[in-house]
This record gives structure tokens, C-alpha cells and sequence, in this order.
């Protein structure tokens, strides 16, 4: 084996070592407040002012406007597939949702246990290869909203540009590829991304809701996932979850050392290009997805012989990347590409692609 392992699972994210290095020392020296980070109760004035910090952080990190709310909820966004329609669905009122793959599936088989919901497109019928052009989107006149999933991890679609539509707001499930490039936030009513996949750790999920969507709902929703009771409550409605929140704060200053969003983004794209044309040059693998529907996070291909997937498992391990396999419900094998990996990491897999033959 080359060094350290190094983890390419697209259900995690990857935290910097310089990170890790810094958690580590404020779990022992609790926020400069000599109290063990986890013993301090989340009342008191450090873990106060760590949420606070989180929220300028990330709403300096996204440019998020200043008619929207960032709240710190929990239940990871498959809770919130639900929850969404249930705080944004007056009585009687529909939501439109388009089908690009299996998150976006999760979310209309949850949101359809709660709501009325309308499948505007789907790409189901092509094994999710592709998003379904936009001029064939069947839009209700009356959509109170229309939900997209920005990056589907498990079959490695993502959104390149957001639909320009007129009609309701767009809700975006953002897990996917939150924080790995700069979005205009002012496109969106309502975008939500659970922490773990590029904040750190699982827990948080972070809601960010333009000001006027939250009005009277139809549903009946327990106050701690109550988006109104949030607000009110600055995210504390109960205990939040507080160690992620640190997690989510050192990572957001990371990130803004590195230059923030526009320089990470980059750095993707040049990591992205790099491997992408390793994989279509390869006469051992193939990319499942069209070119122009590539993910620049979960990238996932196949082997042309199935029968090597698990030799090549095998030697992806030997060389020190591990968690290369596909998602499960998908198969194959999936290479996700995080802000925390280092340009060494990006060597290793494109050695590691180059050497099977
Ligand atoms: C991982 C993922 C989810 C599920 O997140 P949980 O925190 O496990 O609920 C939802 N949507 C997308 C796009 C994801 O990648």
C-alpha cells in the first residue's frame, strides 16, 4: 500500500487533516472556554456564538441574500424529502418534482406520503443517464413549488445549470454537491443539504428558506421540525447538534482560506477533467452518464467486463483507495471527489486508473 488510505465513498465528505488537527484540540479546550467542547451546555454563551459564526460563515461563503433564513435542523435531508412539502404546502396546494435519479425518487415517495405531489419529468426510462431537457419538464400552472436534486451521488448526474422558469420557487435537495461551487442563492425558495457530505459530520442539516416562504401550512409538524418554530427559536428549538455545528464552523473557515467557493470549484473542475478523461480513455471502463450531465463530485462508471469489478476492487484497496464501490441500489463503482481531498489524492486515483489494464 502507498501511504495512508484515502477514502473516495461519495457518503461522507473529506475532512483537511489541518481540520482534523484543530477539532481534535477543541474537543480537549472547549471553544477557548478550558470546558471540554462536549461538556459545555448548548445554552451558554461559546456555543452561542458558534452557531452565529457558522451562519455569518456560510452566509458569507454562498452569498446568501439577505431575505432568507439559514436554519440548523436535523433528520438528514432524507427527513426533510417530507418535510418540506409539509412547511411549504398550504391546503389543497401541489408540488412539482423532477426525477433524476434515486435521491430524487426518495424525495417524491416521501413528500407523496404527505402531499400532492406531480412527477414534471423523469429520466427513469434511460437508467437516469441524463437529466430530462427542460422545454419537456409537464409544470403544473399552479406548482407551489418545483423540487430538483442538484447532484444525484449514486448515479452521478448533476445539474450544470439551474432551470430558468417562471412560476413557483424552486426547492433544491443541495446534499449532493453543497459548497462545492458558487450558486446564486436568490434562484432559490428553498435549498437543504444534509452536513456530512461536505460539512462534516451527520446531524446538521442545513435549511436555507427565502423569508416570505415561511407562511401557514396545511400539515400538523412537530415544533423541532417546524421550519417557522426554527426561525423563531435561532435553531434552538431543542438541543442542536452541537458537534457538527463546530465541525461545520472550522470546515466553513477552511474553506475560506482556501479561497472559498470560486477557487474550490476550479480546483474540481481541473480534478474532474483530469479523471473523467482518464476513464474515457480507458478501454477498461466506461462512463455511464453523458458528458454533459457529469457529475464533478460522484463520478461513476463501470467496468466493461463485469466480471473484473471485484478484481479491481481489490487492486483500487492495494493501491489505497477504499469505499470505491458503486452505490448499492446501483452497482458499479464510484469515485467521489471532495473539497478535503489534496492534490496527492488526485494522484493516487489517476495512478490507480492508469494502472489497470
Ligand atoms: C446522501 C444524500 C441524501 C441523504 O442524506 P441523509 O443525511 O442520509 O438523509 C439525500 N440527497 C442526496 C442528494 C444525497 O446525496
Amino acid at each position: 500500500m502507498i501511504g495512508r488510505p484515502v477514502s473516495v465513498s461519495a457518503a461522507v465528505t473529506t475532512i483537511p487533516s489541518v481540520v482534523v488537527d484543530r477539532v481534535r484540540d477543541g474537543l480537549v479546550h472547549g471553544l477557548g472556554s478550558g470546558i471540554p467542547f462536549l461538556d459545555l451546555p448548548f445554552s451558554c454563551p461559546e456555543i452561542t456564538a458558534l452557531m452565529a459564526d457558522v451562519e455569518m460563515r456560510l452566509r458569507r461563503v454562498l452569498d446568501i441574500p439577505p431575505d432568507y433564513e439559514v436554519l440548523f435542523a436535523q433528520g438528514g435531508a432524507y427527513a426533510h424529502f417530507a418535510l418540506v412539502a409539509m412547511n411549504l404546502l398550504a391546503e389543497g396546494e401541489v408540488a412539482d418534482y423532477v426525477e433524476t435519479g434515486l435521491w430524487a425518487r426518495r424525495a417524491i415517495d416521501e413528500a407523496a406520503k404527505v402531499a400532492l405531489v406531480t412527477v414534471a419529468a423523469s429520466s427513469a426510462g434511460n437508467g437516469y443517464r441524463a437529466i430530462p431537457p427542460v422545454g419537456e419538464w409537464r409544470l403544473s400552472p399552479d406548482a407551489a413549488y418545483l423540487h430538483i436534486t442538484s447532484t444525484e451521488s449514486a448515479q452521478g448526474v448533476q445539474f450544470r445549470d439551474f432551470p430558468e422558469l417562471s412560476g413557483g420557487p424552486l426547492v433544491a435537495d443541495m446534499t449532493g454537491d453543497f459548497l462545492t461551487r458558487p450558486i446564486d442563492v436568490s434562484r432559490f425558495g428553498l435549498i437543504y443539504a444534509s452536513a456530512q457530505k461536505s460539512l462534516g459530520a451527520a446531524g446538521l442539516t442545513i435549511v436555507i428558506i427565502r423569508r416570505d416562504l415561511l407562511r401557514p401550512h396545511a400539515a400538523a409538524i412537530p415544533a423541532v421540525f417546524d421550519y417557522r418554530r426554527l426561525v423563531e427559536a435561532r435553531s434552538r428549538v431543542n438541543t442542536p447538534p452541537v458537534f457538527a455545528l463546530y465541525l461545520a464552523d472550522e470546515m466553513l473557515r477552511w474553506i475560506e482560506g482556501e479561497g472559498g467557493l470560486p477557487e474550490l470549484a476550479e480546483r474540481r473542475g481541473r480534478r474532474c477533467e483530469r479523471l473523467y478523461r482518464l476513464l474515457d480513455s480507458s478501454p477498461i471502463f466506461r462512463c455511464r452518464v453523458r458528458p454533459e450531465y457529469r457529475s464533478a463530485v460522484s463520478l461513476c462508471f463501470d467496468a466493461v467486463d463485469p466480471g473484473r469489478h471485484a478484481a479491481i476492487l481489490g487492486a483500487a484497496a492495494a493501491h489505497g483507495l477504499e469505499y470505491l464501490d458503486g452505490h448499492p441500489a446501483v452497482g458499479g463503482f464510484r469515485l467521489a471527489i471532495h473539497n478535503g481531498h489534496a492534490e496527492d489524492d488526485i494522484d493516487r486515483i489517476a495512478e490507480f486508473l492508469e494502472s489497470i489494464k
